[in-house]
């Protein structure tokens, strides 16, 4: 009579990984994949309205998608093609899409200008300041 009752294991089934893909990103400048994604939109310590990643190795960080105001378009002569510049970590970008979002909000979404070691000549003389 004492069988056993077989209770159905569902653990396995529901507490199976569904992480949603996430494609591997690496730091364009350095190739880590020590990197962490700083999403456009999420609340976080900064109200982010770019996108980017940070390296935790090099600690550069690279935008995937600007935020524009339309008059910083305009001042920019932001365009599919173009290039965007970030003086700040003297990087630059090209420019893949353009988004208008919003009334007053334009999305530039952009991809790192990695220049190839060659292109910076073999160790060019270091300029005073740096
Ligand atoms: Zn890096």
């Amino acid at each position: 009579m004492a069988g056993k009752p077989h209770e159905s294991t569902r653990e396995a089934a529901t507490q199976q990984e569904a992480r949603p893909e996430r494609a591997a990103r690496t730091c364009p400048w350095c190739g880590s994949e020590n990197v962490k994604l700083a999403q456009r939109g999420f609340t976080g310590p900064t109200d982010e309205r770019d996108q980017y990643i940070s390296c935790q190795d090099c600690r550069r960080l690279t935008y995937e998608i600007v935020s524009r105001t339309a008059r910083e378009m305009r001042l920019g002569q932001y365009r599919t093609g173009g290039s965007y510049r970030d003086s700040l970590r003297q990087t630059k970008y090209l420019i893949q899409r353009v988004l208008k979002v919003g009334t007053n909000e334009v999305l530039l979404y952009v991809k790192p200008i990695v220049r190839p070691p060659s292109a910076y000549g073999a160790e060019s003389p270091r300029r005073g300041r740096y």
